[in-house]
């Protein structure tokens, strides 16, 4: 029996290394650590070279004489040496008791004939002044410290395993599980280095520690650097046969080099074989240079050909096409989870890596069918009772616009407007002020009646007409005339407004500026007007006029009376004539505004609300700038998703912009409606761009999981389970969402105050242009808000720093507004708004922010865009199903992206 020199252990006579403490038994100069003076001038041709390779002058430190420790004594006054541990190039690896503290520790010592050599002792505290940089559960922490005896030595953990070099020489190789779980931990290990900037430079089996849990540790930074520090280097330092080509040859290292090293353990721990085999430095350096390592699959035949893909792209001779990061290698790998592993190591997972994360990530068949369902019938349930709770169902809107522009033309003829129009746009407006006043003054089951009659219906038709082509000045309705935009200043310009009955409630008429007539002002005839507004001036006695109207008029009149259609309602009509014609027109009643001196009341709830939204808005414009600032610097920022993302806003917001501008054909007129529409879209989409180079990067490293679905669809790839999930399960909640409303009026209602019908959009629905422009809009908000939602979160949560309290914050906030932007905000209002702003704010961080883009879709198309309607003879109603059809479609897509069977398709129309 042969015994080790080092510890006397008995040896079987194959081991070429002593399995008890792990010291070599044959010489084999390409796995000792070297550390020598090669000026970077020579190259491996010089004949100097090829002397100092060939010869063992620049292998330090091969003598086997140890520090001489025996085993017990008691070391520096503190610690007891058990035994050797091993021994590589650089020091001596002793298991000793740590007396004070009372701990197994691992004590590093300098050999004693190198431990007077001033540049081995700044390298050895250069060791652990690097190695403590590094915090990894699979890297070897270093303790401290010291010298004894005049020898210096460092602690560290104790690893009580086997180095990988013993480990693999005992069994050749590991099974592919276990390889793979070692593969990830030294990735995660080795990336944990890098991203503190530290180079191993000298890894290699003998410096990977297994323990008996298979945890794998990093070990020895003897020679590790600081990435900063390189550049090529002046001393040749690493383990020949574990050296990267370009460390061979010009000695530059880089993360690169280090994944190549890493690429060759990887080929020993699966193949149990090195990847080159030589006899001496410039055999290896040849063998690198020339040739590729033979493929892993032709010494394991069944290895899983994604995982020799993976070895082999790290040994490419070229660091360009390697792995850029551990974490790549990592992710590279079968089955891995690259996003645990990038935040196991502290690094910052790029958005690939996130939308590659957490699995195909669809739903079982039961739950997706379960959950559609669920969906489809709450819908039904909100179709179901859609006669009651939209506005346009509530008021008497029978007659459709083109009906109502043709009473409207008819009016102002009657009334002596006849000349040909150059220009005329209608629409519909929702009459704010009745709504405020019925939520102010009347109470009761019945407050909301008011609606179904048409004198007080809270929709108004309106037409106006121009001489000239009408520019609107504000962008607030992106180019499309309104009411009030472009104001009536011009002569001839003309506006009047119907109640859905086709009668008269107001006209406003511009007269000529200049006046030539000779004719006397003359009394015009009053009948008309009350004619065209469907009242009995029978009913009505001459009053003191009180209104002014807005252009001038020579003749006002006003009169007093009541409507039989509203009994017990006193109203005014005032009106204006100039030279004979009727110029003026309005009924007055108690809820009239006199909208050009008083502004809209609001609680004082609404106006905080809206303070605040300022207020905030503000506060993450200056925020996202200088977030952006620093996400650029770090070059953190996902440019590519954000310019999608801004890409696709901005498309989505000219489309709309070109189907409901009021367009002209002189291209002067044209350029100057389209530049402050432009600004404002280019604003939006800038500022979507900041939000998200600012923000997206915090949020992709603290909340990486709420990115995965959106990465997933910025990427294309919209036929994705974990994108049909998010999408289904967020717009049931949407659904939910609804529903939750939808008992909270039924409880008010309960207590005898009935809420306000949802205002859905109307002028829209008059056309397809119209309808189509509404579904652009739309998913620009959708997208929008929970963006801005998620960004919030992310930037109260780096104020407060308690990850918990962000999330309940925003819950707050936004339960706040949506309780005060409602109606009477009463308790019931706060009650369900928190419900509701509890499901959103669950699904932003639960499901993820593509699931509340879902979620928002289905309110903002059911609440704010598009009316439900069972009243299928109703003009709008061809409108209201497109908003219908939309969402269901979009279920029964996510439903079947969810189920993953949209996968299915895709391979069969395209085999392979
Ligand atoms: P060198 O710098 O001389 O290569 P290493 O740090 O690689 O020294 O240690 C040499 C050997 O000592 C390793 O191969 C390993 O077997 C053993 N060893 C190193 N560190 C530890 C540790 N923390 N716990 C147990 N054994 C260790
Ligand atoms: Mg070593």
């Amino acid at each position: 029996m042969r015994q080790c020199p080092t510890c006397s252990q008995e040896l079987d006579r194959l081991t070429p290394f002593c399995p008890a403490c792990g010291s070599s038994l044959q010489s084999d100069d390409n796995e000792r650590t070297i550390l020598t003076n090669a000026p970077n001038a020579m190259s491996p041709g010089s004949p100097r070279y090829a002397s100092i390779a060939s010869s063992a002058a620049w292998v330090q430190s091969q003598s086997s004489e140890d520090s001489g420790f025996a085993s017990g004594s008691v070391v520096g006054g503190r610690f007891r040496i058990i035994g050797l541990l091993g021994r590589g190039g650089m020091g001596e690896v002793y298991r000793a008791d740590d007396l004070l503290l009372e701990q197994a520790v691992a004590l590093k010592f300098l050999p004693r004939n190198l431990a007077e050599n001033p540049d081995r002792q700044a390298r050895f505290y250069g060791e652990v002044r690097i190695a403590r940089q590094v915090s990894h559960p699979s890297v070897c922490r270093v303790y401290d410290v010291g010298v004894i005896d005049g020898v210096p030595y460092l602690s560290m953990e104790l690893v009580e395993g086997d180095d990988l070099g013993s480990l693999l020489r005992r069994i050749g190789r590991l099974p592919e599980d276990k390889a793979l779980d070692v593969a990830r931990q030294l990735c995660a290990g080795l990336a944990a280095a890098h991203e503190r900037g530290v180079l191993h430079r000298d890894l290699k089996p003998a410096n990977i520690m297994i323990d008996a849990q298979g945890k794998v540790r990093i070990t020895d930074f003897g020679l590790a650097v600081l990435v900063e520090h390189t550049g090529p280097q002046e001393k040749r330092a690493g383990t020949p046969a574990y050296m990267a080509p370009e460390q061979l040859t010009s000695n530059t290292v880089s993360i690169r080099s280090d994944v190549y090293s890493l690429g060759l353990v990887l080929y020993e721990i699966f193949t149990g074989r090195r990847a080159f085999r030589a006899d001496s430095v410039l055999e290896v350096e040849r063998l690198q240079r020339e040739k590729m390592p033979a493929d892993p699959s032709s010494i394991l035949e069944d290895l899983d050909p994604v995982i020799e893909r993976a070895i082999l792209r790290c040994l490419d001779k070229d660091p360009a096409v390697r792995p850029e990061s551990a974490l790549a290698v990592a992710a590279s790998l079968p089955g891995g989870d690259p996003l645990a592993a990038a935040l196991a190591a502290g690094e910052m997972p790029s958005p690939e890596i996130v939308a590659a994360a957490g699995g195909a990530g669809g739903l079982r068949r039961g739950v997706a069918w379960g959950v559609l369902a669920g969906a489809l019938a709450g819908m039904g349930l909100l179709l179901a009772v859609s006669g009651q709770r939209y506005l346009v169902n509530r008021v008497p809107l029978h007659k459709p616009p083109a009906v109502l522009e043709d009473r409207a033309v008819q009016i102002v003829a009657d009334l002596g407007y006849v000349d040909a129009p150059g220009d005329h746009a209608r629409g519909f407006t929702t009459d704010v002020d009745y709504i405020d006043w019925v939520r102010h003054h009347q109470h009761g089951a019945q407050r909301w009646d008011g609606l179904a009659v048409p004198r007080t219906a809270a929709i108004s038709f309106w037409y106006r007409r121009s001489p000239e082509r009408m520019a609107p000045l504000t962008t607030e309705t992106g180019g499309a005339v309104s009411l009030s935009d472009p104001p009536l200043l011009h002569s001839g310009m003309l506006s009047v407004v119907l109640d859905p009955a086709g009668r008269l409630r107001r006209l406003e008429a511009v007269p000529a500026q200049i006046d030539s007539s000779a004719t006397a002002a003359s009394e015009p005839d009053w009948t008309r007007a009350f004619t065209a507004a469907g009242l009995d001036a029978k009913l009505f006695s001459t009053a003191e006029p009180q209104w002014v109207p807005q252009a001038f008029a020579d003749r006002r009149a006003a009169w007093v009376g009541e409507d039989p259609e509203l009994p017990g309602v006193p109203l005014r009509v005032e009106a204006g004539a100039y030279r004979g014609r009727i110029s003026s027109f309005q009924i007055v009643a108690p809820w009239t505004r006199a909208e050009r001196m008083t502004k809209r009341p609001l609680t004082a709830q609404q106006r905080g609300a809206q303070t605040f939204v300022g207020v905030l808005l503000f506060l993450l414009i200056l925020g996202a700038a200088a977030l952006a600032r620093r996400s650029v610097k770090r070059g953190h920022g996902d440019y590519r998703g954000a310019t999608r993302i801004a890409l696709i806003l901005l498309v989505l917001n000219l489309i709309s912009w070109v189907l409901s501008a009021h367009h002209t054909s002189s291209p002067n007129d044209e350029w100057s409606l389209f530049v402050p529409c432009l600004g404002v879209i280019l604003f939006i989409s800038t500022l979507v761009w900041l939000l998200y180079v600012g923000l997206e990067p915090y949020v992709r490293r603290h909340w990486p999981d709420s990115l995965i679905g959106w990465n997933r669809v910025l990427a294309g790839r919209l036929r994705d389970p974990r994108v049909g999930r998010d999408l289904l399960l967020g717009m049931a909640a949407g659904v939910l969402m609804l529903v939750v409303f939808l008992l909270k009026d039924l409880i008010a209602a309960r207590m005898g105050e009935p809420s306000l019908p949802e205002t859905t959009l109307i002028a829209p629905l008059q056309s397809t242009s119209g309808i189509l422009a509404m579904l652009c809009d739309l998913q620009t908000g959708v997208i929008f808000e929970p963006m801005v939602m998620l960004f919030m979160v992310v930037s109260l949560r780096m104020l407060v720093r308690r990850p918990a309290v962000a999330p309940v914050l925003i819950w707050l906030i936004f339960s706040f507004l949506a309780g005060s932007g409602g109606e009477s905000a009463g308790v019931v209002t706060y009650v369900a708004s928190a419900i509701g702003m509890g499901i959103l704010v669950t699904v932003l961080l639960r499901l993820g922010l593509f699931a509340a883009i879902g979620t928002n879709l289905v309110l903002a198309t059911l609440v704010a865009y598009f009316p439900l309607t069972t009243d299928f003879s109703a003009w709008y109603a061809p409108a209201a199903t497109v908003g219908l059809v939309y969402l269901v479609a979009l279920l029964v897509y996510a439903f079947a992206a969810s189920t993953g069977r949209l996968l299915h398709v895709r391979r069969a129309i395209i085999p392979g």
